[in-house]
C-alpha cells in the first residue's frame, strides 16, 4: 500500500485487522498525530491510557510496548519506533483546548472534532473518544512537581512508528491541530497499512 495522506489539521478513521501493521510517518518533521483505537466488534472497548501506563509502570512507551484497552486486552503492539518520545497523558486537542489554553475566540474543533467526524459512521461521538496515544508528541514532565510542558516533537522528516494490531480494530488518526504540539506549524501526517 502506498502512503495515505492526512492533510494538516484533519483526521481519518479506518479498520485495521488483526495481524496488520499500521505505520505512521511524519513526512516533514515536528508533527504530532493523535491515535485512538476501538475494538471493531464492540466499540465500548477502547484504548486505555490508564491501564497501559499502569501495566508498563512507565510514562514513555516505545518499541516492544503493548497498548491495552479498558478491558485489559492488548490492542496494539509497538514494533518499531524511530523517535522514542510520545505522549499518552493528554486528551486530543479540541475547541475547548483552544479556548481554555490559547484564549481563542473562535476556536478550531481540533483533533477531537476531527476524530468525531471521522468516527461518526461507526456511531462514535466526542464523549466516547478516550485519551489518545499522541504519536510524536513531546511532553516534558518535571519529576518533582509533575509540571507538564509541551515541547516541539523530536521527530524529523521521514521518522515513523509501526504498530501491529493484536485484534480487529477501528482506528482514528489525525494530523494534530494544536500550535504548541507542532512547534507552531501545521503539517500533514502519512500512514500506511501493510
Ligand atoms: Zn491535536
Amino acid at each position: 500500500m502506498t502512503a495515505q495522506v492526512i492533510p494538516p489539521r484533519s483526521g481519518t478513521a479506518f479498520v485495521l485487522q488483526r495481524g496488520q501493521r499500521l505505520t505512521v510517518i511524519d513526512p516533514e518533521g515536528e508533527q504530532v498525530s493523535d491515535m485512538v483505537a476501538f475494538a471493531l466488534e464492540d466499540q465500548d472497548e477502547a484504548i486505555s491510557s490508564g491501564r497501559t501506563l499502569d501495566y508498563a509502570s512507565r510514562l514513555f512507551l516505545t518499541a516492544g510496548d503493548p497498548l491495552y484497552s479498558n478491558r485489559s486486552r492488548v490492542m496494539l503492539q509497538i514494533e518499531r519506533d524511530d523517535v522514542g518520545r510520545h505522549d499518552f497523558l493528554l486528551t486530543p486537542c479540541s475547541a475547548d483546548t483552544f479556548r481554555i489554553i490559547y484564549g481563542h475566540d473562535r476556536p478550531h474543533r481540533g483533533c477531537l472534532g476531527n476524530l468525531a467526524e471521522a468516527l461518526a459512521p461507526w456511531g462514535i461521538g466526542e464523549d466516547r473518544i478516550p485519551v489518545a496515544f499522541n504519536i510524536f508528541m513531546h511532553v516534558d514532565i518535571d519529576g518533582t512537581s509533575g509540571a507538564l510542558k509541551v515541547l516541539p516533537p523530536k521527530s524529523r522528516a521521514g521518522d515513523r512508528i509501526v504498530f501491529r494490531a493484536e485484534t480487529d480494530l477501528l482506528i482514528g488518526l489525525t494530523a494534530c491541530s494544536a500550535e504548541q504540539s507542532n512547534n507552531f506549524a501545521f503539517k500533514p501526517i502519512h500512514y500506511r497499512i501493510d
